[in-house]
């Protein structure tokens, strides 16, 4: 499949499309009669490590807008057009109406990105669910946004076996149809009995739509959805998520093999390091070895509430549960805290029990952290989507997000007691309401910091929050 020299695959020679229009005509209505992709083949090409990144670091800069846009609650116009200026940039993929010569060549590009980033993505959970989402989102809008008779093309190509109803089958249920249309009917400023008349209904296994059953949105009996085609949109989104769902799974137990190829796992390795932003891992010598002294001082003074929560509780309750070590002792660790001074942090913290109890139940896990002990693993800090996603806190535990896991009032008094105006805790609130937790977050770091002058990237990581507070102080 890749090729390490550019210009020497045979999709390279259908690039040129002024030279070879017959080639690339035949290439681009058997492989991409659309610009819709299921990506339910791998690419046909062979590929150029060149390209490879490339192309994988263009569809990422697209992913990451989109997730920029859905976390600061972008919709309909606002959404497209934010989305449209990076695509146009980054991965233009025009409709069979623009006859562009370049058609193919889009196509190829998004079918291999798409396929490069599955790989760089599918290597654990939470990985898996980001790119899942981001790339729902944006074959979403590519889905809307494509002609009506393309839209038509591509479903038939993918055989998905929707029955269409009879009239007959219709007249039958025509009722029920009718209560579950009556929002259909408002929306289409018309009568339930003329909507569902001239409708047409597919018929499809209930699990196939369980957001319009949520929503109580559709007619179901014996196993059996009963879906008007304006909803289509929900039943080809299930199929997207599934199929990907599933291949996602299949790709990451066929990694370690493909990995195997050296030229292949340090370009999956860059690319996954790109989403998650700067490797937060290791021990941070550009920012000066933080001291077990000094790690109060700089936690109250930078690191975001997750963290502020976590050493309050420290320092009251002289101990942390599991929950709590991992998530606060690795950022620690991040921050630049080394495995001697971690020790003495901990010790020194946990006043109330003797040595060797400390020895014998934290010490131990303390140094697995920093990879001295079992697997020998280098644990990373945990991101915001980890901890917002991870086991909520019971009784007695400080992990988790403030803003997704504390209650309205016990946020509001915090942010209260960290001089945040009236106004601006309804703002929060407000955006934690509609579960948009990191813009909550990202808010309150642009309130806490009106240093700042440049646009604050969504928070993705408390070391992230923390290291653009420091940086701020520094400039
Ligand atoms: S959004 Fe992230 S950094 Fe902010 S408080 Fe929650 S977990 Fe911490």
């Amino acid at each position: 499949m890749l090729k390490q020299k550019k210009g020497v695959n045979r999709f390279a020679a259908a690039a040129a499309a002024s030279r070879q229009p017959i080639y690339v005509e035949n290439s681009l209505n058997s492989e991409y009669p659309t610009r819709l992709n299921f990506y339910l083949k791998p690419p046909p090409a062979e590929i150029t490590i060149e390209e490879l990144e490339l192309f994988a670091l263009d569809r990422l800069q697209v992913l990451k807008a989109i997730e920029n846009a859905a976390l600061r609650n972008k919709r309909g116009a606002d959404f497209n057009r934010d989305i449209d200026q990076v695509l146009e940039k980054h991965l233009p993929l025009k409709s069979n109406l623009s006859r562009s010569p370049n058609l193919f060549e889009e196509r190829r590009k998004d079918h291999i990105s798409h396929f490069i980033l599955r790989l760089a993505y599918c290597r654990s959970e939470e990985s898996r669910a980001w790119f899942l989402r981001q790339e729902c989102l944006l074959f979403k809008h590519r889905f809307e946004q494509e002609t009506l008779e393309d839209k038509k093309a591509f479903l038939a190509s993918l055989n998905l076996n929707w029955k269409v109803l009879t009239s007959k089958e219709k007249e039958r249920i025509q009722e029920q149809l009718e209560q579950c249309s009556t929002w259909l009917a408002v929306k289409h400023q018309t009568t339930t009995r003329t909507f569902v008349q001239n409708e047409t209904f597919f018929e499809v296994d209930f699990e196939k739509v369980p957001d319009l059953l949520s929503r109580r949105h559709v007619y179901v009996t014996r196993g059996k959805a009963y879906i008007p085609i304006t909803e289509q949109i929900s039943l080809v989104m299930e199929e997207f998520r599934n199929r990907l769902s599933q291949a996602l799974e299949a790709t990451a137990k066929a990694l370690p093999r493909m990995e195997e190829d050296d030229r292949l796992k340090p370009i999956l390795l860059n690319v996954e390091k790109q989403y998650m932003g700067k490797t937060y891992g290791d021990t941070d010598e550009s920012t000066g070895t933080v001291k077990a002294a000094d790690v109060n001082t700089l936690v109250e003074k930078y690191a975001p509430l997750c963290m502020q929560h976590l050493n309050q509780a420290l320092h009251r309750d002289h101990h942390l549960r599991h929950g709590g070590r991992m998530q606060y002792g690795l950022f620690l660790k991040a921050i630049g805290l080394s495995i001697d001074e971690a020790l003495v942090f901990w010790r020194t913290l946990f006043s109330n029990i003797t040595d060797d109890k400390f020895q014998k139940e934290y010490a131990y896990n303390i140094r697995h952290n920093y990879g001295l002990e079992g697997k020998r693993v280098s644990y990373a800090p945990y991101s915001c989507m980890k901890i917002i996603q991870g086991n909520p806190p019971s009784t007695g535990d400080h992990h988790g997000c403030p803003f997704k896991h504390f209650s309205q009032t016990n946020l509001e008094a915090r942010l209260h007691k960290n001089g945040i105006s009236q106004q601006h805790i309804s703002e929060i609130t407000n955006l934690v309401r509609d579960r948009h937790y990191q813009v909550a977050c990202t808010r309150y770091f642009e309130v806490t910091h009106p240093e700042h002058t440049d646009k604050v990237e969504v928070i993705e990581h408390p070391n992230q929050y923390y290291e653009m507070s420091r940086n701020l102080q520094a400039s």
